[in-house]
């Protein structure tokens, strides 16, 4: 290979010799893995748009609450308390995230990544559509200033603002909720000022990444793209260049690559892929339909980049098992059964009962001893649940602040009670004492605390 074939090698394909930004104009691509893929990404947006929207029995199926902690995540509620749980959940998508990319490679990026599906299957389209194809994007943007570009320019930033408000808003109500954002923007605008400036600058931002940073996110910033080299091995199904059929390459060589560089027009993050795997490469296949397309046109086979592996490319047909992803397969499989089984299993109520801070004891004049206690019940279910506590451990009494311990579906249940169990009963001055609570007679959870005495 030449210097001259190697100086992609010196910087991001989209940077010139001064580190200056170098616009990538793709080529609107056609073909069937461009319509797979459109009809993917429509499931994807509209489970972007659609999800929160769903109930399951009257509850969000997905509702992310960071303000009152709490997450709904397919119908499963999780609180703070269940950060083990949460946990579990966490490692089991990174391991699933690592399995799948040592197997397909960066397949997320180009087929499932909400920044490639905005990017391409919705900003790049109303490019298209206004601004035309890449070469007429080209001419338009090198050109001067006339009627006709600005009106276009115009139209697109405007439909791009337009966007990304809607899309704020959507990613908004995964956080609080349709009811919630539906009463916050029919109350006054200085109720909730500081809200509305955080999503006018979050869509400021995603107007800047959409308009002007675009592929850059995937090449340079998204820290998955780094971890391809890690990950990748010669197994990897990936969009690959078959190098043994493409070479030599040019339109007189003994290669079916004509060397015509559609691959290259078409690709969205503007690299060669007959230059191997690059850490640029989303997989999005684009080059795929492209050069399939020029094999047709020049009646050879189709395929010359496709979906393969390094070892299928040079040994034909090979798995795509290897021992490193039936490693990862089986703890993968442990690790998820036991989320599933920790999910189950888990307690419909979580109690915390503490001595009020600051409160020791107090002597009775009927002999018995009192502590003050703070009593926090989470309810997990989707159903509204009476309970009761009673002391199990000792005789004693307890005096609840308010009525009713009736605790609301997805609620939480705080409230203050005075513990009293005479002096004769104590052994010590720090006994242990336990607390059930019930629930229409029957015991659902127990909770061991402190008592003190003098
Ligand atoms: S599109 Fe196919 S034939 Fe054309 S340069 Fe790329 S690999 Fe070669
Ligand atoms: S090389 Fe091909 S698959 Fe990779 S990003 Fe470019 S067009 Fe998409």
């Amino acid at each position: 290979m030449s210097d001259k074939d190697i100086s992609f090698r010196d910087r991001p394909i989209n940077m010139d010799e001064k580190g200056g930004r170098k616009w990538v104009y793709a080529k609107k691509p056609k073909g069937k893995w461009y319509t797979r893929r459109t009809i993917f990404s429509i499931f994807v947006l509209l489970f972007f748009i659609g999800a929160p929207f769903i109930k399951i029995n009257g509850h969000p199926f997905i509702l992310l609450d960071i303000a009152s902690r709490k997450f709904i995540i397919f119908g499963a509620i999780f609180w703070a308390q269940d950060t083990f749980i949460l946990a579990l959940l966490m490692l089991s998508f990174v391991l699933f995230i690592v399995l799948f990319t040592v197997t397909f490679g960066r397949l997320w990026c180009g087929w499932a990544c909400p920044q490639t599906i905005f990017l391409e299957m919705v900003f790049r389209k109303i490019e298209y559509l206004i601004e035309g194809d890449y070469k007429k994007q080209y001419k338009l943007n090198s050109g001067p200033w006339t009627t006709e570009k600005i009106i276009k320019k115009l139209i697109k930033h405007t439909v791009f603002i337009f966007i990304s408000i809607a899309m704020t808003n959507t990613f908004l109500l995964w956080f609080i909720g349709p009811e919630k954002w539906w009463v916050m923007v029919n109350e006054p605008l200085s109720k909730h000022l500081s809200g509305f400036l955080i999503m006018l600058a979050v869509s400021g931002v995603f107007y800047w990444i959409y308009s002007f940073f675009r592929e850059q996110i995937c090449t340079m910033v998204c820290p998955y793209g780094r971890m391809q080299g890690v990950l990748l091995d010669s197994k990897s199904v990936i969009v690959t260049y078959d190098y043994k059929r493409g070479e030599p390459r040019g339109a007189k060589g003994e290669g079916d690559c004509i060397d015509c560089r559609q691959c290259v027009a078409v690709c969205p993050t503007g690299i060669d892929i007959r230059n191997g795997t690059q850490l640029e490469c989303i997989n999005c296949s684009a080059c795929v339909d492209q050069c399939n397309s020029v094999m047709r046109t020049v009646k050879k086979p189709e395929g010359l980049i496709r979906f393969d592996s390094e070892e299928g490319i040079k040994h034909g047909h090979t798995t795509i098992w290897n021992a490193r992803n039936k490693a990862y397969s089986v703890v993968l499989l442990i690790l998820f059964s036991f989320f599933v089984y920790t999910l189950l299993t888990r307690p419909a109520i979580e109690t915390t009962i503490l001595r009020t801070p600051g409160l020791l004891y107090q002597v009775n004049a009927d002999s018995t001893i009192s502590n003050v206690y703070n009593i926090k019940i989470i309810n997990k279910t989707h159903d509204k649940i009476p309970l009761e506590i009673r002391l199990l451990s000792h005789k004693g009494v307890i005096k609840m602040a308010g009525n009713s311990m009736d605790v609301k579906d997805q609620s939480m249940f705080e409230s203050t009670f005075i513990l009293f169990i005479s002096r004769a009963e104590l052994k010590s001055d720090n006994t242990e004492v336990e607390f059930g609570i019930y629930s229409n007679g029957e015991l659902i959870e127990t909770y061991k605390t402190s008592f003190v005495s003098p």
